[in-house]
């Protein structure tokens, strides 16, 4: 049995009744713990490897690695170094970073579908980019979407929240994820007004199981867009560099014209990247994208150190190694607790659901428990590996979730 703690600690307790006064809620968007767990901490203090430390000193190994970014895990000493080597001599400065050319470079030289890179800062910078150069491109206004699809928080494509008006969202046409006919429907609707046809690599809505990509409909996609003239654009945001290096469609031989990177680009320093073919480049150059600190040096250097040590080629097989473990660990506990659960998406990426559990109660218990045991996980959003999760890491993190389904009643 692993010792199980008090729900929240002093520090915590302390710091949320300190950041109700001035931060809306205590915190907002994917980050407001609040939503999805009466156990989990909103503050963190350090993170080490696959270990995070809260507020009050606690350890958790860690699953989501900041939600994604950490793919060779927190505090890794080899982006640590590049970081404080340019740190030495500037970061933010009034041109951009040679950096931002090698990097490209290095970009360029890893996706076989990129003939050049333009680099902002996070997600939704990237995504927001393709639509707007798939627009320019095109001379026309319409984008497909996939229903529940995740591409950022902002109003042309915020799947929820207050503030947003249906004009925001009016060239928006929906279609469901691995359905072509469906898509097919979608691009008729928007008839002579096609720009782009919008699509992760795979079904990772939140709540949802999550679903790989059926090769006929990315295939189907690409022929779709060929057909029309839209620009077939991948999100990759979430994926970025977990399924492969290349680009997540890549080992699927369907190459996007554009597409959209982010999250563990830098290893958890703010990068986003937009990649694409030859045929785009006069269309994105004529665009007007830009941000205040969208060249940071420090990002880019992180990013070199980042993609240098992936392009080693250890990183991918130990994420699917102790993917592997972790999956077969957890349908064997769960098994012996009696409960059915469903596994899904790459190994790399985990998600957890237990059947006959619509309103998630019996995921979110599980979760509360495995924090309170020290491990952090989500009860209905995909979870992270990364380089720093070894055997011992998995078997460590498997003792506990062990008592985690114990706890569930
Ligand atoms: N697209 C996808 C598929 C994502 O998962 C996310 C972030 N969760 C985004 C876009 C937006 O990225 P960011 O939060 O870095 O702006």
């Amino acid at each position: 049995m692993t010792s199980t703690r008090q729900a929240l600690g002093e520090q915590e307790s302390a710091l949320r009744g300190r950041a109700g006064r001035v931060i809306p809620g205590g915190m907002y968007g994917h980050m407001n713990v609040a939503a999805f767990s009466d156990t989990h901490p909103q503050f963190m203090r350090s993170g080490n490897g696959a270990r995070v430390v809260d507020a009050d000193g606690r350890e958790y190994l860690d699953l989501m690695c900041s939600w994604g970014p950490m793919i060779l895990g927190h505090n890794h000493p080899g982006v640590n170094a590049a970081i404080v080597d340019q740190l030495g001599r500037g970061d933010c400065l009034d041109g951009t970073s040679p950096l931002a050319v090698e990097y490209a470079e290095l970009l360029v030289d890893t996706i076989p579908a990129a003939n050049w890179a333009l680099f902002c800062k996070n997600g939704t910078d990237a995504v927001t980019t393709c639509v707007t150069t798939a627009r320019a491109a095109t001379g026309k206004r319409k984008v497909l979407v996939a229903q529940g699809a995740y591409h950022g928080a902002v109003p042309w494509c915020a799947l929820r929240g207050e503030g947003i008006v249906a004009s925001d969202q009016e060239h928006l046409i929906h279609y469901e994820y691995n359905d072509l006919a469906s898509a097919v429907t979608a691009a008729e609707e928007a008839g002579e007004d096609l720009a782009a046809i919008l699509v992760c690599p795979m079904r990772h809505d939140i709540k949802r199981d999550q679903e790989m990509v059926d090769i006929e409909f990315a295939r189907g996609l690409r022929a779709l867009a060929d057909r029309t003239g839209a620009v077939l654009v991948l999100d990759d945001v979430r994926c970025t560099h977990r399924l492969d290096l290349g680009g997540s469609w890549e080992p699927i031989g369907v190459r996007p014209d554009l597409a959209a990177y982010s999250k563990p680009l830098a290893n958890g320093q703010p990068l986003g990247a937009v990649t694409g073919s030859d045929a785009l480049r006069e269309a994105v150059r004529s665009i007007y994208v830009t941000g205040s600190f969208w060249t940071g040096a420090l990002p880019l250097a992180a990013a070199l150190a980042t993609l240098t040590e992936l392009r080693k080629g250890e990183a991918l097989p130990i994420m699917e190694r102790a993917g592997r473990r972790l999956r077969d660990g957890l349908a064997a506990q769960a098994a012996s607790h009696g409960f059915v659960v469903n596994q899904t998406g790459p190994v790399q990426m985990p998600m957890l659901s237990f059947a006959d559990d619509p309103d998630f109660r019996l995921a979110r218990a599980w979760a509360e428990a495995a924090a309170t045991r020290g491990v952090y996980l989500h009860p209905w959003h995909n979870w992270f590996l990364s380089a720093a999760h070894t055997d011992d890491v998995i078997d460590a993190i498997l003792a506990r979730t062990d008592d985690a389904f114990a706890d569930v009643v």
